[in-house]
Parts: C-alpha cells; structure tokens; sequence
C-alpha cells in the first residue's frame, strides 16, 4: 500500500527535509511531502535508514548517537536556551512559527473555524477572563506554534501588502463543500497567488448532508489549483468548523508546510515588526498590535512607526498576559503610541528617545526630497526608449457581469500575447470591482478593465487616490482597444 511522505518521515523519526532529500538523492519524484511512495521505495528507505543509524549518521533519531565515538560528538546544547538550540541552522537562525490568514467566500465558515482552533487550542484563560481580540491569537499544537491572524477575509491581507508589508506565511483558503468555488473565492486565491504565499485548501462543512467535496476538488482545477491527489501540488484537507472533524489534520498540514518553507527568524537580530491593527481604548489609550517578524521587543523599547514614535509602556499577549519581552512570530499588543498606527505599517526600533526621533527626523527629509524628485522628473529619451524596449508585463484585473463574459474576454486576451508581451490577469470576477481589487492592482501595478459592470463611487474614489486606472466598457472591442495601448506600452511623452 502506499505511505505518504510526511507520515514515513514520521514514523521513521527523520526530520521531512532530511527525507526529501534522500528521494532527491535515490532520483524518486514527488510533488510534496504529502504525495505517497510505493512499497519498495519506502523499504529502499527504511533500510537506508536502518544502515545510516547503525553507523551513527545524520539521518538517526537522537537515541543512535550512543554508538557515535565521544571525540564526534557535537558539543553539549546550552541549557539556558533548549528551544533555540533544537531548532538552529548551521549558520545559528532559529526556526519561527508560522503565521497562518483565513481566506474565503463570505458564509463558508472563516469565523467558525478560527472560533474552534481558538476553542480548543488556546490556554483557557481562568473563570471570568475574557479575552480581547487582538487581531492575532496564537495556537499551541502539538508540532508547535502557529499564530492565526484572526481578521478573516482578504482584506486585512492586502491592506498590510498594499504598505509593502507581508506578514502572512500560509493562507488557508476556507471553500464549504456545499457551496463550491465563490467569486470571494477566486478573489481570496489571486490575493495569495500575487503574494506568492503557499496555500492549503480547506474543504469546510463537510458534516452537511449536501456536502460534495468532490467537486470542490474538481472545481480547483479549472482555476489551475490542482488537489495533490489528481497528481498536482495544492493540499487539501476535508474538515467541519462544526464538529471539529479534520480540524487537526489541517493543523499538521500548516506544521509541515511551515517546515519546508523553513521559516526562521533570529531573536538577536534588530528588531523589525508590522502593525496588524490598532484601537484607541477610552480608558488605556492606543492600543497596537505588533506582529514581531524579527529581534525581540522589550517593555521600554522605542518605536517608530512611519514618521511617528513611541516608547513601550506595557505589553500584553494575544492571550491577555502582561509581558516583558516578546520573540520573533508573536502578536504583541502594545500600549504607548500616542496615535493608532494604520496595520500594515512597519515597525522598527531605536535604541533612544534621541535615536527613534532621529529616524523619524531621517524619515520626513527623505519623504520631501523623494516628492521634490518626483516634481522635477522629466522622463528622458533613454528612458522612454529602455522602456520600449523591455518585455512588458501587462498586469490586468477584469471584471465583468457574466462568467460568459469573462472567459470570452480571457480568450481573446490570451492571443495577444506576445514574444515580449505577457498578459497577467491576476483576477477575473464577476461583479462590480471591490476595494480590494484596487489594493491588490496598486501592490501589482495593475489595470482594472469593468465590461458591463459599474463600479461604485467609492471604489472609483479609492482607485482615483492611489492612481489606478480604473475603466468601464459596454463594448468587448473597446476594452480590447485599451489592451491593446497598454500592450504598445502607450508611453506618451511628457515635454
Ligand atoms: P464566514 O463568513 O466565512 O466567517 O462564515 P461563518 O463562520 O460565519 O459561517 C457561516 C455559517 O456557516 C454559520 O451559520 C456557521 O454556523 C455555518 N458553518 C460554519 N462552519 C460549518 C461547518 O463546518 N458545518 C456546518 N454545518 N455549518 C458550518
């Protein structure tokens, strides 16, 4: 029968990466972790592994070094730092918890899954104690820590990337069984695409009668997520918010691929944050949450958040616990800023009230010579003709009323790509563009093309702010028109 990888490594004690790499070595292919070896490639394994802990070697559980002569062994771990220690690369960075964002269609269960990770995964705090929401919880399992952003929905998302900041490791794209793809789906799945975070499937209400996750299966691959077992590379963890069933499964699924995307973060290092939200409490004042990404953060540190600074007066963890100091993937919430910060700004740190001001002072002279330049910037000849040159990369949002529509319009789009012109169309939805689209075309350098839909006047507003070409056509061949400029590369000049 077949084993899949990730549960031999297991069963065999073999760290995933260690057993990647001996199929690497033996020439097996595999999509993932999770994709299965047959009968003689995992006796081929057990029996290398048999022979490399006989002789004491790099693959051997910790109980085989017994055999290992005293003069090779490695020097005796420091007792004051197990965790750090277990876990250093050869150059010293500690691995880190991941940080996991929910992702969906509206009603497919976001909520209710964050709600039962919480339920039965977070220390309950004593009889009495509510826990405030903080933006971010973290979860204990039993492969460790995972830290859960806890504002469903892409929006958070791409309102922290829209500052340039990325603060998500893995998204879970929440899909019920009932309903299917959904067009926040698609939305959610391009979001995380342009990130290039790495995403699991999450098939929900699998309890319901009505459930078909089959389809669902089916469904992802028409939007090229092809489910690990049709052969492709995307997990997918059939699971209830409901009743809990499958819950741990997906839990494992975000350990093992926290473990191959190898996210370390060293505690020692300068500091370096992001703000996740903030709040502005009648009785204590600004309160911040604070995704510490690198370094520690310490009760008395300076803060500088954009042109803005603060000193830490108290720190709280997600679980409502005060705390002095806090390592790297922790959600701190922080109280000290004198304004709410807006989530997705970074944070850094200052040694001194003289140091954080400054930076700030640094921060406001680069900010005025960067407009100045942008004022005087007249574009060259070389420039123009560079830029003619290139391969263009014509990044697109489409939107319109119909799927028909759409995919008449991806049809044509697609044979207009050239030798030096590619196409990306990050998003095709049907439906009005949200705010979201804009965000997610101002992090891509995107256009937005609506055909037949109208886009409502604060997404206007919002696209008219940031500078993104927002249009709206009635007739296919106009839009095509305006595809067209941009693949030229419309460069008017400015003289
Ligand atoms: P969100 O909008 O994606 O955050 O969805 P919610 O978590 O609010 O869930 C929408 C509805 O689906 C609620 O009525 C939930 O009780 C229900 N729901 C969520 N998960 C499940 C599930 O696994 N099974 C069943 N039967 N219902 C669920």
């Amino acid at each position: 029968s077949k084993v899949r990888i990730y549960t031999l490594a297991k069963d065999l004690g073999v760290d995933n990466n260690r057993m990647l790499q001996m199929l690497d070595e033996l020439g097996v292919s595999y999509k993932s972790a999770s994709s299965t070896l047959d009968e003689d490639t995992v006796e081929t394994i057990k029996g290398l592994i048999a022979d490399e802990q006989a002789n004491g070697g790099s693959a051997a559980a910790p109980a085989a070094t017994s055999s290992t002569p005293a003069a090779e062994a490695e020097p005796a771990a420091a007792p004051s730092e197990p965790a750090a220690t277990a876990d250093a690369s050869d150059d010293g960075v500690p691995h880190r918890a991941p940080v996991v964002t929910i992702m969906g269609h509206v009603d497919h269960g976001k909520t209710s899954l964050l709600d039962y990770i919480r339920k039965t995964k977070v220390a309950a705090k004593e009889a009495g104690g509510i826990t405030q929401h903080v933006g971010a919880f973290e979860a204990k399992t039993s492969k460790g820590k995972i830290v859960f952003i806890d504002t469903p929905g892409h929006e958070a998302f791409t309102t922290i990337r829209a500052r340039g900041a990325n603060v998500a490791d893995i998204a879970i794209i929440v899909i019920a069984a009932d309903d299917s793809l959904m067009p926040q789906t698609r939305e959610a799945i391009a979001h995380a695409q342009a990130a290039k975070v790495p995403m699991i499937v999450a098939i929900n209400k699998v309890d319901l009668p009505q459930a078909d996750p089959e389809r669902v299966k089916t469904d992802l691959t028409t939007v090229n997520l092809v489910p690990e077992e049709y052969g492709g590379d995307i997990i997918v963890v059939p699971l209830s918010a409901k009743t809990g069933e499958g819950v741990e499964d997906l839990l494992e699924y975000i350990s093992l691929t926290a473990e191959l995307e190898d996210l370390r973060a060293d505690p020692k290092a300068e500091f370096s944050g992001v703000i996740i939200e903030s709040r502005v409490d009648k009785q204590a004042g600004v309160l911040a949450t604070v995704m510490v990404q690198q370094g520690t953060l310490r009760v008395g540190d300076f803060l500088v958040v954009g042109e803005k600074y603060g000193k830490i007066k108290a720190m709280t963890n997600s679980n409502g616990d005060r705390i002095k100091e806090a390592g790297p993937s922790t959600p701190v919430q922080i109280l000290g800023f004198s304004e709410a910060p807006t989530s997705g700004e970074k944070v850094s740190s200052a040694k001194n009230e003289h140091a954080a001001r400054e930076l700030v002072a640094s921060r406001v002279g680069e900010r005025r010579d960067a407009e100045a330049a942008r004022q005087n910037r007249k574009l060259s000849l070389e420039e123009m003709m560079g830029s003619l040159e290139t391969v263009r990369e014509v990044n697109l949002i489409l939107r319109a009323d119909t799927q028909g529509s759409l995919e008449a319009l991806q049809g044509i789009l697609a044979r207009k790509e050239k030798d030096d012109v590619k196409i990306n169309v990050m998003l095709a939805g049907i439906g009005a563009p949200t705010e979201g689209d804009v965000l997610l075309a101002s992090t891509a350098g995107a256009t937005i093309l609506c055909f037949s839909v109208t886009p409502s006047g604060s997404v206007t507003k919002i696209a008219d702010q940031k500078g993104i070409d927002l249009k709206s056509y009635r007739i296919i061949y106009e839009l095509i028109d305006e595809v067209d400029r941009l693949i030229k590369g419309n460069v008017e000049p400015v003289f």
